[in-house]
């Protein structure tokens, strides 16, 4: 589950842990906000195809980089564990922290516009 507030993340059978405790519509614990299943919600905008093609790359990848991403929302948070779960490194370029920071060989927080010139550059 993700919270559309805040952007925590929760685990399915939480919520509904919660809802057959007698919760009707479980508020997320951090903010309060509405919660939403996380991979249907997200994922029934995007194109089948092109999430079957990222996700077939990530998990064949030696480095994954996200850039410019909070890694908050699926399926584009996915691919970061897929990738990592298939043993890739994981380059992080964003401002801000994100969930993946600890899992991360290299977190990066200068601009793109710098970081991602010399990240890419074969002498980087
Ligand atoms: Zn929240």
């Amino acid at each position: 589950m993700v919270c559309v507030g805040c952007g925590d993340r929760t685990a399915m059978s939480a919520a509904l842990a919660r809802v057959a405790a007698g919760e009707p519509d479980p508020a997320c614990l951090v903010c309060g906000g509405v919660l939403k299943s996380a991979t249907v919600y997200f994922g029934q905008m995007l194109d089948e195809d092109v999430v079957e093609a990222c996700t077939a790359a990530a998990a064949d990848c030696d480095v994954f980089l996200a850039v410019g991403t909070s890694l908050q929302v699926w399926p584009a948070a996915g691919l970061a564990d897929i990738a990592v779960g298939a043993g890739a490194r994981l380059v992080v370029v964003n401002a801000e922290p994100t969930p993946y920071d600890d899992v991360a060989d290299l977190v990066v927080r200068e601009p793109i516009g710098t970081a991602l010139p010399r990240l890419v550059s074969s002498d980087g």
